[in-house]
C-alpha cells in the first residue's frame, strides 16, 4: 500500500513540482512581459505633452473685426472655430457623435479593447466602418500631435488618452472633443460646423443635421455634402441607424429623419477668405495694419475683437460716389481709377477708405495707401507751411517773375513756368496759393531751403522718400492719398499731427483691452499760428481759387487742387472743422487723361464726400487760433535767424514786426539780402564758395539734375488777378508789364526790396513746364 502510496505521492510531488515550476515560469513570464510593457510605456511616455495643459487650454478662436457701429465686417481664421460649452450644444449632436464614433464612451478608460476587437472584426468582414479610436484618443491626437498614422503614434495616443481620462470627467472630454474636431470646409468644432453648413447655432441642430455633422470627422472631404452628396447621405443614414440601434432615437424619430434627409438645406459654401470681408478696401487695410504689429498666430487663433473706426454709411457712400464719378466721366476724360480717404480731425480715425473700384480676388490693389502718385500743386502745402514757419505771413510778397536755375555744365537750365504762361509780378503768398502760382512756390522753396520743405513734409506725415530737386515744390515726388490726407489734417488739427488709425480698440478673447487708440499720440509739428494762416489761405483757395468747386455753402472748408501737366494725376485735398479728405483720380498704368483738372473732377467729388460726412453734423467754426506771435526758424548753431542751408533749426516765436533781421552766416549761405526772408533770392553767377550740399539752391550749384517732373497746372478757368508790375522785368516777352504794383503789406522786418533781376532770360519755349492753358 505504502509503495503504491509512495509512488502516488512521488507522482503527486512531481506534479506539484511541475505545477510550481509552471506557475513560477508563468509568473516570471508575466513579470517579464509586464516589465517589457512598462518599458514600452515608459519609452513612449517620454516627451509626451502634459495633459494637465488641457485645463488651461486656450481654444483657437476666430478674430472678429467690427465697424464703428459694431457691425461685424470681417473674420480672420485659419481654423474656423468658436468655443461652445457642452450645455449649448444640441443633445442630438452629442447622441449622434457617441453613436457613430464611440458607443462605449462612458464605459471605457480612454482605450476601448472591445471597440478595437470589434473594429478589427468589422474591418475583416468589410462592414461597419466605426473607427477603433475612442473619442478620447481622437482628442489626444487632435490636441497634441500632428496627424501622422503610425503604430508608434497609435501607442502614444493610447497613453495620452488614458492620462486624459484620469484628469477629466467624461463631460469635460466630450466638450473638448466637440470643440476641437474638424468637420471639413475650414470648420473646427461643432459651432463653426453648424454655422458653416446650416447657418445656425450648435444648440439648434436637429436630428438630421446632427447626423450629417457627426458623420463628417471620419472623412471630412469624402463625406462632405459639398463634395459628394450621395456618399454624404449614405453616411448620414448609417449615423441615424447607429443612433436608433443604441436607443438614442425612437423608431418614429428614425423614420421621420430618413424622410427629412433629402430635403435638408445646406448653406451656401462658395466662399473664400476675402469674400468674407465686407468693405474690402478698408478691412484689408485693417488686416495689414494688424499684421504689422501682431503675431500671425494670435491674429488667426487668438479670438481678438478688433473695433475699427470705419463709418459704414460714409464708407458705402464714398464707394458709390467714386463708382458714379468714374461711370459718368471716366470715358469722357479717360480715367478709370480713384481713391478716397476720410480722416476724422482730432482722433486720426479713418472713417472711410476707398482704394479704387472693382475689388476682386485678382484685383486687390488699394490705391488709397498703396498707390504712389505725383501730388502736383497739392504738394505746395508743404512749401507754404515751411515758409510760414520761417516767419513769412500770407501777406509776404514773393515775385511771380521769370527765373532760371542753372543746372550745371551741359545741363539745360530750369525755368519754372506758370500754367498760364504769364507772370503776375510781386504777389502776396495768399494770392499765389489761391491761383496756384508755380514760380512763386519754386522761389519760396529756394528761399527757405528745399531740405527744410522735405523735413516739414515728413513731419506732417509723408512717408515716401523725397528727393531735394528744384521741381519738388511743384510735386515732383510720389505720395499716397493716405499720406496727403494725414498732412492736410495737421493743418485742420491746429499744427498737431495725429497718425491715422483704422482701429480704435482691440480686446483679447477674454475682453481685456490689448490696444487703445482712443487717446492718440499728438505731435506738434507746426505752430498754431502757421496752421491758422494755412487754414485761412486754403479756405481762400477753396472758395475763390482753383478749388472753388469744392466749396460747401454755409460750411467752413479749406483745400487745394493738384493736377500734373501731362494730366496723369488729379487731386483735391482739404478739410472742414470735423474731417479731412484726400481724393485722387487717374489710371493705374499712368495713361494720360484728356485735359482734365483737379478742380473739375476731384473738387466736386471731394465736396460730395464731405457733405456725406457732415450730414447731420453741426456747423462748426475753425478751432485754430491766430496766436499773438509768429514762428521763426532759428539756426541751432548760431542762434541767428536760419538761412536755407542751416542744417539744424528750432522754432522761436516773435511778435509780428519783431522778427530778427540778422540771418545766420555760418552755414555756407551768404546772408540773404535785406533782412526779410520774404525777399527773393537774387540770382547771380554761380557762387564760387560754399560746399555743394543737397540743399544748395540748384541755380547756384553745378551738377544738379532735376528729375523729370509733372508740372502742376493751374486747375481752373478762374480769372486771375490783374498782372502787377514786375519792376525788374528786363526779362523776355513772357513778362507782362503793368503800370502799378498792387498795394501789399510787406512784413515790417523786411524793407522794400528791389525786384529780382533774372540773370537769364527764359527761353521762348516754356521748357519743362506743361502745356499752357
Ligand atoms: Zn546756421
Amino acid at each position: 500500500m505504502s509503495g503504491k502510496g509512495q509512488k502516488s505521492s512521488s507522482v503527486k510531488k512531481g506534479c506539484l513540482k511541475i505545477l510550481i515550476f509552471g506557475v513560477l515560469g508563468l509568473l516570471s513570464l508575466l513579470l517579464v512581459t509586464l516589465a517589457a510593457l512598462l518599458a514600452v510605456l515608459n519609452h513612449y511616455s517620454r516627451g509626451l505633452p502634459d495633459v494637465g495643459k488641457l485645463r488651461y487650454y486656450e481654444p483657437s478662436e476666430t478674430t472678429r473685426i467690427y465697424a464703428a457701429d459694431g457691425t461685424l465686417i470681417a473674420t480672420l481664421f485659419r481654423e474656423n472655430r468658436t468655443w461652445t460649452p457642452l450645455e449649448k450644444i444640441s443633445p442630438n449632436m452629442v447622441k449622434a457623435v457617441l453613436a457613430i464614433e464611440d458607443r462605449r464612451f462612458y464605459d471605457h478608460h480612454g482605450v476601448d479593447p472591445i471597440g478595437v476587437a470589434r473594429a478589427a472584426y468589422a474591418s475583416y468582414k468589410g462592414g461597419d466602418k466605426q473607427g477603433a479610436s475612442t473619442i478620447t484618443m481622437q482628442l489626444a491626437r487632435n490636441l497634441f500631435l500632428t496627424p501622422k498614422r503610425t503604430i508608434d503614434r497609435k501607442i502614444k495616443e493610447a497613453i495620452l488618452a488614458m492620462q486624459i481620462e484620469k484628469r477629466f470627467t467624461k463631460q469635460e472630454i466630450l466638450e473638448l472633443y466637440l470643440n476641437q474636431i474638424y468637420f471639413g470646409a475650414g470648420a473646427h468644432g461643432v459651432q463653426a460646423a453648424s454655422s458653416t453648413y446650416f447657418n445656425k447655432k450648435a444648440k439648434d441642430l436637429n436630428i438630421v443635421e446632427a447626423s450629417l455633422l457627426a458623420g463628417l470627422p471620419q472623412a471630412p472631404t469624402e463625406y462632405s455634402p459639398l463634395v459628394n452628396k450621395e456618399a454624404s447621405q449614405e453616411r448620414q443614414k448609417l449615423v441615424l441607424q447607429s443612433m436608433k440601434s443604441e436607443g438614442y432615437i425612437s423608431q418614429a424619430e428614425y423614420q421621420a429623419a430618413l424622410e427629412a434627409l433629402p430635403k435638408m438645406k445646406i448653406a451656401n459654401q462658395d466662399r473664400k477668405e476675402f469674400q468674407l470681408l465686407k468693405y474690402p478696401y478698408f478691412t484689408s487695410f485693417v488686416i495689414k495694419d494688424l499684421y504689422r504689429r501682431y503675431d500671425e498666430d494670435l491674429l488667426y487663433r487668438g479670438g481678438l475683437r478688433v473695433y475699427t473706426t470705419v463709418d459704414l454709411k460714409l464708407q458705402k457712400k464714398c464707394e458709390d460716389l467714386l463708382k458714379q464719378r468714374i461711370k459718368a466721366e471716366g470715358n469722357i476724360f479717360n480715367f478709370h481709377q480713384g481713391a478716397i480717404v476720410v480722416l476724422e480731425n482730432g482722433t486720426g480715425y479713418i472713417r472711410a477708405m476707398v482704394g479704387g473700384v472693382g475689388w476682386s480676388d485678382k484685383s486687390q490693389f488699394n490705391r488709397a495707401w498703396q498707390a504712389r502718385r505725383q501730388p502736383g500743386s497739392s504738394f505746395k502745402l508743404f512749401v507754404y507751411a515751411t515758409a510760414l514757419e520761417a516767419g513769412m505771413t500770407p501777406e509776404s510778397v514773393v515775385p511771380d517773375s521769370p527765373i532760371t536755375y542753372n543746372m550745371g555744365p551741359g545741363e539745360p537750365a530750369y525755368s519754372p513756368q506758370n500754367s498760364d504762361g504769364r507772370f503776375l509780378g510781386a504777389v502776396p503768398l495768399k494770392v499765389a496759393l489761391q491761383h496756384s502760382r508755380n514760380v512763386v512756390a519754386v522761389r519760396m522753396a529756394m528761399i527757405v531751403g528745399i531740405d527744410r520743405v522735405i523735413d516739414y513734409a515728413y513731419r506732417m506725415g509723408v512717408r515716401e522718400k523725397l528727393e531735394p530737386v528744384v521741381s519738388l515744390p511743384l510735386g515732383a515726388c510720389d505720395i499716397s492719398p493716405l499720406e496727403m490726407a494725414t498732412a492736410y489734417s495737421v493743418v485742420a488739427n491746429g499744427g498737431i499731427r495725429i497718425d491715422p488709425s483704422p482701429i480704435s480698440v482691440i480686446k483679447d478673447s477674454e475682453g481685456n483691452i490689448v490696444e487703445d487708440n482712443r487717446f492718440p499720440h499728438y505731435e506738434e509739428v507746426l505752430a498754431e499760428s502757421t496752421a491758422f494762416y494755412l487754414t485761412d489761405m486754403l479756405e481762400n483757395a477753396a472758395k475763390n481759387g482753383t478749388g472753388y468747386a469744392s466749396y460747401i455753402d454755409g460750411r467752413r472748408c479749406a483745400g487745394k487742387t493738384g493736377t500734373t501737366s501731362s494730366h496723369r494725376d488729379i487731386w483735391f485735398c482739404g478739410f472742414t472743422p470735423q474731417y479731412t479728405a484726400a481724393v485722387w483720380v487717374g489710371n493705374d498704368d499712368f495713361t494720360q487723361m484728356y485735359g482734365v483738372f483737379g478742380g473739375d473732377v476731384c473738387a466736386p467729388l471731394w465736396k460730395a464726400v464731405m457733405m456725406a460726412a457732415l450730414e447731420g453734423k453741426p456747423n462748426l467754426r475753425w478751432k485754430v487760433r491766430k496766436g499773438p506771435t509768429l514762428p521763426c526758424l532759428m539756426c541751432t548753431t548760431s542762434h541767428k535767424r536760419a538761412g536755407p542751408n542751416c542744417p539744424k533749426v528750432y522754432r522761436e516765436y516773435y511778435k509780428p514786426g519783431q522778427l530778427p533781421g540778422i540771418y545766420c552766416d555760418s552755414h555756407g549761405a551768404r546772408p540773404l539780402p535785406g533782412s526779410g526772408i520774404a525777399a527773393p533770392r537774387p540770382t547771380g553767377p554761380a557762387r564760387p564758395t560754399g560746399p555743394a550740399s543737397p540743399t544748395a539752391p540748384v541755380d547756384e550749384r553745378p551738377g544738379e539734375i532735376p528729375t523729370p517732373v509733372e508740372v502742376p497746372l493751374g486747375e481752373g478757368p478762374l480769372p486771375l488777378p490783374e498782372p502787377v508790375a514786375d519792376p525788374g522785368g528786363a526779362s523776355g516777352g513772357e513778362v507782362i508789364p503793368a503800370p502799378e504794383p498792387i498795394p501789399v503789406e510787406i512784413p515790417m522786418e523786411a524793407p522794400p526790396e528791389p525786384a529780382p533781376v533774372p540773370i537769364e532770360v527764359p527761353p521762348p519755349d516754356p521748357g519743362p513746364a506743361g502745356p499752357e492753358m
